[in-house]
């Protein structure tokens, strides 16, 4: 088999060392095309987490202190080395998730271009000289690392997702923690494969896979990390910022999303299908800006279900690693079944599947790409994270009724809207309660942007500048009794 080129670690990385569990015990790693088993990883738990928080808290000081030019230099190695490697971590990373190679190459690109970007930003985090109200006085606002930071991530974008937590904490001079998602842990540690080689000092990025709790209780349980970073499901970030609680823990939180994609009268009806296309199927709707619900306005309802209808068919399903595949598998079965009930609970509300609807016959988790119309608000899939290729199609009448139903969630991450006029998109703008918002386009994530979601969608912002100060402390010293 191969091993990507020397990139797939079957071990733990702790203060600079590749460690196996204490107890010896392993995950399996399944390809979800194949069912295949791809590899086993280390089962750790408390003690090899209690391990990794004192290798970085011990590398921390050498680190947070080491020059600029250093971080940003090591940093730069990355982003090559990333980019040198971008064909095997492509391909490891649709071996273990199944996203088509097309777009696994596009993900390690962006993971690397996060990666430049905060090396750029790092040099731009300038502080303040503040007015004094008296003389003989000087203020200073300065930014300094957060500290030992915790960051947990999730199995729909495994590379990408660390990139955006990995990037600012050693921007800044902070040390890590990291525990990957245990359907997708060898992206985390190639990651950390890659860092070890460009000459990242031991202890400043340490990987540890296995059990969510234990390494999850020790991270947020530790005084030591004062910061924690966490993609996932909003049930699991409600569960981490109680826990982050105890210890008042500086805290970011990618959550849930369910994306209105809403199609005026006025849009351009070939743009607004190519949009939905990849707001809905990318990584086979498994992802947290995917398309929930799609809201067409009357007049270009027919016309748009028409033509999302035929580009949905046209879809070709299959093992991501092969060419010409757009849609892969679901990541697991119960996927597959989420999917399948909410296609039932719609079904037997009165809504009408006009594409798909059934498990693909390449069988495993593969699932035809589905269209339904005639959603209401009472479908689960209103208030529900889909998750999967299913496009649910609800008919309006008026702005202001869609914009009502477009909000009408507890989350609040990203929303689309296709429309010519001006006006009404800074209407928009203004009025839909989301952390992103495209206007005419189906894809918004870029590294120079805040990415981040409000509401039960999250707080705190990956990307940006402000995806660097995330990873900082502002400290404020009055000095006086300098004589100047
Ligand atoms: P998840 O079940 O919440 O898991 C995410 C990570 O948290 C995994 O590493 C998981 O480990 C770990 N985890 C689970 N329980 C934990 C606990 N009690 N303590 C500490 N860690 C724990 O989410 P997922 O299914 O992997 O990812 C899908 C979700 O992520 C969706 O809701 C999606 O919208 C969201 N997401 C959000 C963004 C964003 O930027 N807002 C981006 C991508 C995804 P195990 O794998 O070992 O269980």
């Amino acid at each position: 088999m191969s091993d990507f080129n020397g990139l797939m670690m079957q071990a733990n990385l702790v203060g600079g060392e590749w460690i196996a569990a204490d107890n010896a015990q392993q995950l399996a790693v399944t390809n979800p095309a194949t069912g295949a088993v791809l590899g086993q990883v280390p089962n750790c738990g408390e003690a090899e987490t209690q391990r990794a928080i004192a290798a970085a808290a011990a590398a921390f000081d050498d680190y947070s202190r080491s020059d600029l030019s250093f971080r940003v230099g090591l940093l730069h190695d990355l982003h090559d080395a990333l980019m040198d490697n971008q064909e095997p971590l492509a391909q490891l990373l649709t071996a273990e998730q199944g996203k088509p190679l097309f777009e696994a190459r596009g993900e390690i690109a962006i993971g690397a271009a996060y990666v430049r970007w905060f090396a750029e930003e790092i040099r731009r985090t300038k502080g303040e000289i503040v007015p004094a109200p008296v003389s003989g006085r000087r203020l200073l606002v300065t930014h300094h690392p957060v500290g030992v930071v915790g960051a947990i991530t999730p199995w729909n974008f495994p590379s990408s997702m660390l990139a955006r937590k990995l990037g600012p904490a050693l921007a800044a001079g902070c040390t890590l923690i990291v525990k990957p998602a245990s359907a997708t842990p060898y992206s985390g540690l190639a990651w950390g494969k890659l860092c070890q080689d460009v000459g990242f000092p031991a202890g400043v990025v340490n990987i540890v896979t296995g059990s969510a709790r234990a390494i999850g209780g020790a991270i947020m349980q530790s005084s030591e990390v004062r910061k924690v970073t966490f993609t996932g499901s909003t049930e699991v970030g409600k569960t981490l910022l109680r826990q982050a609680a105890d210890t008042v823990k500086k805290v970011s939180m990618e959550l849930g999303g369910n994306a209105p994609f809403i199609v005026f009268d006025d849009a351009d009806l070939d743009a607004a299908v190519a949009g939905a296309m990849i707001a809905k199927y990318r990584n086979m709707g498994q992802t947290c800006v995917c398309t929930n619900r799609f809201y067409v306005q009357a007049g270009i309802h027919d016309a748009f279900v028409e033509r999302l209808t035929q580009a949905t068919a046209a879809l070709v399903v299959g093992n991501g690693a092969e060419d010409g595949v757009q849609q892969g598998p679901l990541i697991d079965i119960e996927a597959v079944e989420k999917v399948e009930a909410l296609i039932a609970d719609a079904r037997a509300k009165g809504g009408q599947v006009v594409q798909g609807g059934n498990r693909h016959a390449n069988a495993g988790t593969f699932f035809e790409p589905t269209v339904i119309t005639g959603a209401t608000a009472d479908m689960r899939f209103a208030s529900e994270e889909i998750f999967g290729p299913l496009a649910a199609v609800f008919k309006f009448d008026s702005e202001e009724d869609v914009i009502e139903a477009a909000n009408a969630t507890r989350f609040g991450l990203a929303a689309y809207a296709y429309t010519r006029d001006l006006g009404r998109s800074f209407r928009l703008n203004a009025r839909l309660d989301y952390g992103l918002i495209g206007i005419n386009t189906g894809m918004v994530a870029t590294v120079e942007a805040p990415f981040g979601g409000v509401k039960e969608s999250g707080m705190g912002k990956e990307g940006g500048s402000q995806g660097l100060e995330d990873y900082m402390v502002g400290k404020y010293t009055c000095l006086e009794g300098l004589g100047a």
